[in-house]
């Protein structure tokens, strides 16, 4: 993601199976500045996601060949980008959210196109505050964050983090040795004004763990979330 680019004018790829869908949010999202393009199956989102470095992928979840899951996994592994997720219930939201897939966002079908360009400017924003905006911190456990590469490395091993986990890891290693609220977090890092989707916090956190070691984030119950120094 380049540093200094000022939205609108980012580029969007939206990956959707239903032509009428794809053509609706790609005019909502093209009349915002944005440079759109869409595709209608998983296999050709993946190589033009690595192809053409997109800034933000709309994925839907249900797609023919290999679905927005695996979309999601194969792109992140390759490259951090911001991924919004449409899903077809709720209760499938809150079972990507308990699988950890790497989505950044989910919106259940059917959205206004008000919501879909409020959740894209808000996962934009995000990028731009955490692109460029500051130099190398070194964390507990040897965790080294380069905030202008958007790089976590631990003993020169790159550590593979999702953008939302490492606009989260930025943002308790701004405040470390602070108590931060589930709410704070929600509104600082995703930038959502209501305090719903904490269960999206605990997930994060969940995964930060799984990658940067258990004791890396310390749980302040009935508080919140803390980084310190593992024991
Ligand atoms: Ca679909």
């Amino acid at each position: 993601v380049t540093a200094h680019r000022s939205e609108p004018g980012w580029r969007i790829l939206v990956v959707e199976d239903e032509p009428a869908i794809a053509e609706s949010i790609a005019a909502r999202l093209r009349s915002e500045g944005h440079l759109v393009d869409t595709v209608a199956d998983g296999l050709t989102a993946v190589a033009v996601a690595r192809r053409d470095q997109p800034d933000l992928i709309v994925l839907d979840v249900m797609l023919p060949g290999i679905d927005g899951l695996e979309v999601c996994r194969q792109v992140q592994a390759h490259r951090q980008v911001p991924v919004l997720m449409l899903t077809a219930r709720d209760d499938e939201t809150d079972m990507l959210v308990g699988l950890g897939v790497g989505a950044d966002d989910y919106l259940t079908k059917p959205f206004s196109m008000r919501e879909l360009t409020a959740r894209v400017r808000a996962l934009l924003r995000r990028v731009q505050r955490y692109s460029g905006g500051g130099s190398l911190s070194m964390l507990p456990g040897g965790v080294e964050l380069d905030r202008d590469a958007r790089r976590v490395r631990r003993d020169q091993e790159d550590i593979h983090l999702t953008a939302t986990e490492f606009d989260l890891l930025a943002y308790l290693a701004d405040h470390q040795g602070s108590v931060l609220s589930r709410e704070q977090l929600l509104s600082q890092v995703w930038g959502w004004a209501q305090g719903t989707g904490t269960r999206t916090v605990d997930s994060h956190v969940k995964a930060l763990r799984r990658k940067l070691g258990a004791d890396f984030i310390r749980t302040v119950h009935g508080v919140g979330y803390a980084l310190e120094s593992p024991r």
